[in-house]
């Protein structure tokens, strides 16, 4: 067990109805930079979620009475515990998931502001409107909480995915159950701990286990109204079809396959630099990572050269030594996927202009890595990698690269560079993604919608649109004397 980490940091126990909870099969938690063991947690059972969907269930009407503004209290109070923290919660994701301790506090920063920001957003929702639309009626639209919210997490913003998940269930009045990711459970154990001194027993219920048992029963549960995933396509397109047997509503942040259009009259340097934390931030374990950079003829040249430059200067090692901008792969499985990838698209004929392997013996640290001369069609091109990877394709002009960029199952993220504001407008409308930025990628904000098309999901997170995905619409129809 790593040093700093003892019961003062974290209960290595399932959250349940406000108590810690044991159970007796255990998954073992591994540091990405040297493959050593840094604790256990509970692998959750089918009773153990059942336990929490009913405490979670039991507490729900009194939590869903409350006003907005008292739920809204207890969100700003965990706000300000996350941030009061943000030393322990910035070591554990590092030792955890491999963020570099450089950037990480920037998360712990978001993911606290974020429960402002919904303890404020959550104020504002209302009926759209009581009016007389049958004679003799009046008719009122209530917006009320759906009850009991199964969130389920991935491995590679653990914190920041859970705050982004909880905030809005809880300010719109549900009760939760959250299980993060197997790989990574540790920050969001901690944000138990401190949750768990705030929030009334049951409010909050965090378990930690594996998908394929704990998920599979959150999204189960008749003791579940909505189920809200953020993980894999394939993850998705199971939980879609389980709690199509309890037809319960279902949220889904999926996989994606960025592209960035990159248009003749872009400047090459401020691409590069762009592009340099657009692809490689979190070591492109990101699910809007501009994987496939796509450039019209004129400007290919200039373009690979500027990024073989400023990417082959990225600072790549040990996550807990602050000059460090790219950490490892967080886990062994994941990081054999991302190898395979890279191999495979060798094989068939691409060619690996940089990086493109392991680096040193132990842990998971994968140079950063540029592939050309890669077809359409390819695996390298149509698949989610998820690593420092990406690919580089010329496009004949500016309607060919909006074809590549839109012919892929997904549609999350995409990106255009050009000083032409209408060629920008036009392109932002061809394009099939839930985000398009324009001579940036990447930004996000708490105010703006995010969510994918196609197989990237539905649903909207951020924003006021995420709490609506929480609420259930009611007509009240009133007969008049
Ligand atoms: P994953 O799908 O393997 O796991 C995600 C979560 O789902 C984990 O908590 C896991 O335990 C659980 N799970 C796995 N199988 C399950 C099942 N059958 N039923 C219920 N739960 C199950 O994904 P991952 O490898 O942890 O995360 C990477 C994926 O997440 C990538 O595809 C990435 O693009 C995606 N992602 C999407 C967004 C977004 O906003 N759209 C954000 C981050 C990550």
């Amino acid at each position: 067990m790593s040093s700093f980490l003892n019961e003062d940091v974290i209960e290595n126990r399932n959250l349940i109805n406000g108590e810690w909870v044991d159970s007796k099969d255990k998954i073992e938690i591994i540091n990405p930079i040297n493959e050593e063991v840094i604790t256990s947690v509970p692998a959750a059972t089918v009773e153990d979620v059942e336990k929490a969907a009913l405490a979670a269930r039991n507490a729900s009407f009194n939590w869903g009475r409350l006003t907005p503004k008292d739920r809204a209290d207890f969100l700003i109070e965990l706000s300000n515990r996350v941030l009061g923290d943000i030393d322990n919660l910035s070591k554990l994701e590092t030792i955890n998931s491999g963020h570099p301790i450089s950037v990480v506090g920037g998360e712990i920063k978001s993911a606290a502001d974020r429960l402002k920001f919904f303890a404020g957003a959550g104020r504002t929702l209302e009926g759209r409107s009581a009016g007389e639309y049958a004679p003799g009626y009046t008719s009122i639209i209530r917006r009320e909480p759906i009850g009991v919210a199964g969130l389920i997490t991935p491995w590679n913003y653990p914190l920041l995915t859970a705050v982004t998940k909880m905030s809005p269930a809880l300010a719109a009045g549900n009760t939760i159950v959250l299980k993060p990711s197997e790989q990574t459970p540790l920050t969001t154990l901690r944000l138990a701990k401190l949750a768990n001194e705030i929030f009334p027993a049951g409010v909050i219920n965090v378990l930690t286990g594996f998908g394929d048992v704990a998920g599979k029963q959150l999204a189960k549960s008749r003791n579940i109204d909505i189920i809200s995933l953020t993980g894999g396509t394939n993850t998705g397109k199971q939980v879609a079809q389980i709690a199509s047997e309890t037809l319960k509503k279902v949220h889904l942040e999926l996989g994606g396959k960025a592209p960035s259009i990159i248009l003749d009259d872009a400047n090459p340097e401020i691409v590069a630099e762009s592009l340099k934390w657009a692809s490689f931030w979190n070591a492109g374990q990101d699910c809007s990572a501009a994987t496939r950079i796509i450039v019209t003829k004129a400007n290919y040249d200039n373009i690979l050269q500027s990024l073989k430059s400023s990417i082959s200067k990225l600072k790549v090692g040990d996550p807990s030594i602050k000059s460090t901008e790219m950490g490892p792969l967080t886990h062994s499985k994941h990081f054999k996927n991302v190898e395979n990838f890279v191999n495979n698209s060798e094989k068939s004929g691409a060619k690996i202009e940089l990086g493109g392997k392991k680096i040193g013996s132990k842990g998971f640290l994968f140079q950063p890595t540029i592939i050309t001369n890669v077809d359409q069609k390819s695996e390298i091109v149509q698949n989610e990698v998820f690593g420092p990877v990406i690919t580089i394709q010329k496009a004949e002009d500016n309607f060919h690269a909006i074809e590549l960029a839109n012919d892929v199952k997904y549609g999350l993220g995409s990106s255009v560079f050009t000083n032409d504001v209408g060629i920008a407008m036009e392109a932002s409308r061809r394009l099939k993604f839930g985000t398009v930025w324009i001579n940036d990628h990447g930004a996000v904000t708490a105010e703006m919608p995010w969510g994918g098309f196609k197989e990237s999901g539905y649903g909207k997170e951020r924003s006021i649109y995420s709490i609506e995905e929480y609420t259930n619409i009611k007509h009240v129809m009133i007969k008049l004397p």
